[in-house]
């Protein structure tokens, strides 16, 4: 493999089994993806849950990756591993043992009907962002802008950062 590989956020986020265990394992799965290197991840971070308010709290955390995946192979890759985990697809923001998003694929923008980057809600979300701004401090979301303007305006969102 002697091209360069791309570089992937993925977000990560649980609210069932042991969310805490569930991340701290699928770190260790997207090491072992193929051509693949786990560049850094963020703490994690609890946050409130979205939409439906009838639900444990969500654990959530973001990953850089280095890939030779492709986006649609390493969309497949993550929902294996979601499969592994018992994720069982119920409804929109029901509660969920592990949830794993693109967030950013390098700069590209693309979008069919199984995939879009950047991810559609990420810039309006503080546990995506707040997460994202400690691993990548000047990162950019094409289409939307810089990260620290965008956390600035999702501040009312709580979130509350786990302590090693
Ligand atoms: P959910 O697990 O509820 O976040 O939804 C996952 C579905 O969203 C997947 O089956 C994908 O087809 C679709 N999807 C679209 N864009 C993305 C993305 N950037 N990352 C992950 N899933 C995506």
């Amino acid at each position: 493999m002697s091209k360069t590989p791309s570089q992937a956020f993925i977000a990560l986020g649980s609210n069932l089994e042991n969310p805490i265990s569930q991340i701290q394992q699928a770190f260790d799965e997207l090491k072992q993806l193929p051509g693949t290197r786990l560049i850094s991840h963020s703490s994690l971070y609890k946050s409130a849950p979205v939409g439906r308010l009838d639900q444990p709290d969500f654990i959530n955390a973001v990953a850089l990756i280095e890939t030779h995946l492709a986006p649609h192979e390493l969309l497949n890759a993550l929902l294996a591993i979601e499969h592994r985990h018992g994720r069982v697809r119920e409804s929109l923001n029901a509660p969920r043992t592990l949830d794993l998003d693109i967030l950013l694929y390098d700069a590209l923008q693309y979008h069919d009907a199984g995939l879009t980057l950047p991810h559609p809600r990420m810039w309006q979300r503080a546990f995506v962002l707040r997460p994202l701004i400690e691993i990548a401090p000047d990162c950019h979301i094409p289409g939307h802008g810089h990260i620290a303007s965008l956390l600035t305006a999702c501040n009312e969102q709580k979130l509350e950062q786990i302590k090693a």
